[in-house]
């Protein structure tokens, strides 16, 4: 019998939460990430937005992803006694232009939205709800959209996990198939060693470089965000998101995103990339135009996949070997529902998906 029932490489948004799952199904789990700890650094913050994009179509799922995520973070809060991993304080996606404003009212009437969860605002109610946005054309109010700060939630869900049962091992480690074929056993850098029935990569735009997911052809996208500091305090709390995102943090601070780079060579923050975003925040909130400046930039890497959801499940060869990736930058609401799924598919045989799972690269 091995020591692990799974070993997870990567203790981000995917790793976090397939250790959840599977720790809930009593599941034995060991985590292993080199790059993390429960005090490392990360992004600043996310949103937690499901009308997305210039059509606000409503994302995948994002009833359920947003309910699974909610309930996860009330377990944190309640393990780890945090209450400053979210501001649940809406979204507001104002109208800069006539054409938002069409696609923002033909969403409205378009998508069967979940009781309370969305309304249109009118050009004054929207100036009411900010006054940062000056003239607009209206605006959605999603109440359902909430801030979460990313690097804070994501080291609470690591201490979580440690004081549910999960080990949590900092540092590199490398895996290798026994024979027979039904087990692995993974080596530590620090030299000890353990045996586990499934390893599932989890590493996000990392996981690429690991040579047995080379065939899934994960596309990698490079994204910029940058820091302004207000020169008074700010009042209002909700994310704003007009083809970019504001996000509140602290009295003065909004952390404005985000640049989509299909080509790069490296994931160093750009001059090129910080103009980009200037200019995403003089559409979105023109009264912090000369009122604000930038202090920080950060750069990440997301990783698609051609239909724009996640990808879980099983290697074409190796059946115990598993993946969890492709979250696009809709991570935070994909990551429970979908972690629950491959979860359920491990431990009690449930199918995955056809639009979720590696089947649907088998051919390339
Ligand atoms: C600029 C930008 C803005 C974004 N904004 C949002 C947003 O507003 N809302 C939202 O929901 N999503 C957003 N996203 C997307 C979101 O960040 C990703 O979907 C999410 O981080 C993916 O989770 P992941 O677990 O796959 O990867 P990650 O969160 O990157 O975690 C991967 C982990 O694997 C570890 N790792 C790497 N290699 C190894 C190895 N060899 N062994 C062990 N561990 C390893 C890494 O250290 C890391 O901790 C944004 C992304 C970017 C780039």
């Amino acid at each position: 019998m091995s020591d692990f029932f799974a070993t997870i490489f990567g203790l981000g948004i995917t790793g976090t939460a397939i250790a959840a799952a599977l720790a809930e199904k009593g599941k034995s789990v060991l985590l292993v990430d080199p790059h993390v700890s429960e005090n490392a650094p990360g992004a600043l913050a996310g949103l937690v937005n499901p009308a997305t994009g210039r059509h606000a179509r409503l994302s995948w799922k994002s009833e359920e992803g947003i309910s699974s995520l909610r309930n996860r973070i009330k377990k944190i809060e309640r393990v780890t006694g945090r209450n400053d991993l979210i501001s649940d304080s809406g979204v507001l996606r104002p109208a800069i232009n006539e054409d938002l404003a069409q696609n923002f009212k033909e969403s409205l009437e378009k998508y069967t939205w979940p009781e309370g969860w969305v309304k249109w605002l009118d050009t004054k109610e929207t100036y009411h709800a900010n006054p940062y946005v000056g003239e607009t054309h209206g605006a959605i109010w999603l109440d359902c959209g909430f801030t979460v700060y990313v690097d804070k939630y994501l080291n609470a869900y690591r201490r979580f996990l440690r004081e549910t049962g999960v080990v949590c091992k900092y540092e590199s480690a490398t895996y290798r198939q026994n024979s027979p074929a039904d087990s692995f056993t993974i080596e530590m850098e620090s030299g000890s060693s353990a045996t586990c029935d499934h390893v599932i990569v989890a590493a996000g735009w990392r996981t690429p470089s690991f040579a047995d997911w080379e065939y899934l052809k994960l596309h990698l996208v490079k994204g910029q965000i940058a820091v302004f500091e207000a020169d008074h305090d700010l009042n209002w709390e909700h994310g704003v998101s007009a083809m970019g995102y504001g996000l509140r943090k602290g009295s003065r601070s909004i952390i404005v995103g985000s640049t989509y780079e299909h080509k790069f060579s490296d994931v160093n923050t750009t001059e090129g990339a910080l103009s980009q975003i200037e200019k995403k925040l003089a559409n979105m909130l023109p009264a912090l135009k000369n009122r604000s400046k930038s202090v920080g930039q950060l750069a990440g890497v997301r990783v698609t996949t051609p239909n724009k959801l996640p990808v879980i499940g099983r290697h074409k060869d190796i059946s115990n070997l598993c993946i969890y990736s492709g979250m696009g930058s809709k991570g935070l609401i994909y990551s429970e529902y979908t972690a629950a799924q491959l979860a359920n598919h491990l431990v009690n045989g449930a199918e995955i998906e056809d639009d979720l799972s590696t089947d649907r690269f088998k051919d390339l």
